[in-house]
């Protein structure tokens, strides 16, 4: 008598023990069940996962809510099911109107399902490369959005890890949000061995010769990124090398994503600072968001 149903978070522990891997499992206010979300039409897919667009009923709600879900592959392995839990938890930590915002998750059944904020746009690269005559205002505001985003997530201590315009999206009143917090991590450094999944073209040189991983690092994709907006992702970031000569270029050239070519011109200045070979000298996002926002004004 006197034994109550164990509380969710219980559940939780007995799932990852029996699941026989270690879960860092989001708050569990954020824990929802299944059979609240249906899923719609596909949205985009990535290596493990899909994205939908979904409704999610709320309890106690009266009405379903549109949102996005991401859901995990079925036959997932450990370090897919690890990866995907620590995605959702580094989103709950985030709370900005420049990050998409994270609803919860559901980790009762398999596949796993995250849930999130539908951003309608699509992805930036995707919006940059097909909408011809993009004025350099709106480019410069797209920059500015981006570094106050990636300025919350370094106020949070979260290592975004894969900053790129495939990773933003974009709002129907042209804002953007930063997403795929695949590789994210909450630490202030981390450093790794194998750069096997990494960006390589969006790499800084430090990450390339230690596999470092840190905000400055994250700067300096930023720095790519704002590349990739000034040629509106007519190419891939140090095209026409090929992969393996991108690496050594990086290492070797001073200003590795200089470039002649693209607009604005004022966001020149910008990938310089941020695409700074010296670490001390190169900006963090506090910095980078106040010298956006000069040029925005
Ligand atoms: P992956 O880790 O597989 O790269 P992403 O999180 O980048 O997955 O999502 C893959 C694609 O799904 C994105 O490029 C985008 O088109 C779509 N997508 C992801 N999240 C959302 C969202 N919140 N709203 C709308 N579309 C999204
Ligand atoms: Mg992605």
């Amino acid at each position: 008598t006197g034994k109550r149903f164990p509380h969710i978070w219980q559940l939780l522990d007995a799932w990852s023990l029996c699941t026989n891997y270690i879960v860092p499992v989001p708050r569990p206010s954020t824990v929802l069940m299944h059979s609240a979300i249906t899923l719609e039409n596909a949205l985009g897919r990535g290596s493990f996962g899909e994205v939908f667009k979904a409704k999610y009923m709320a309890k106690g709600a009266t009405e379903a809510i549109e949102v996005a879900a991401k859901r995990l592959i079925g036959d997932a392995k450990r370090p897919q099911l690890q990866d995907f839990c620590n995605e959702a938890s580094v989103m709950a930590l985030l709370d900005h109107r420049n990050v998409v915002a994270f609803y919860g998750f559901a980790p009762l059944q398999t596949p796993l399902i995250l849930v999130m904020e539908l951003v309608p746009g699509g992805d930036l690269k995707k919006y940059l490369k097909n909408t011809p005559g993009i004025p350099n205002k709106q480019i410069v505001l797209f920059a500015l959005d981006i570094s106050s985003g990636m300025n919350h997530l370094a106020s949070r201590k979260v290592i975004h890890r894969d900053l790129a315009a495939r990773n933003c999206l974009i709002t129907k009143d042209l804002r953007v949000k930063i997403s795929d917090f695949g590789l994210s991590v909450n630490e202030t450094e981390v450093t790794v061995k194998n750069l096997r999944k990494a960006p390589i073209r969006w790499l800084a040189p430090e990450t390339l010769t230690k596999g470092i991983f840190n905000q400055k690092t994250d700067v300096w994709a930023y720095g790519v990124l704002v590349t990739e907006l000034m040629i509106r992702c007519a190419h891939d970031p140090l095209h026409p090398r090929d992969l393996k000569n991108v690496a050594k270029w990086i290492k070797d050239s001073d200003h590795p994503h200089r470039i002649e070519d693209g607009e604005p011109r004022e966001l020149a200045e910008i990938v310089d600072a941020c695409c700074e070979k010296s670490i001390s000298s190169r900006l963090d996002f506090q910095a980078v968001k106040k010298r956006v926002a000069k040029i925005h004004q």
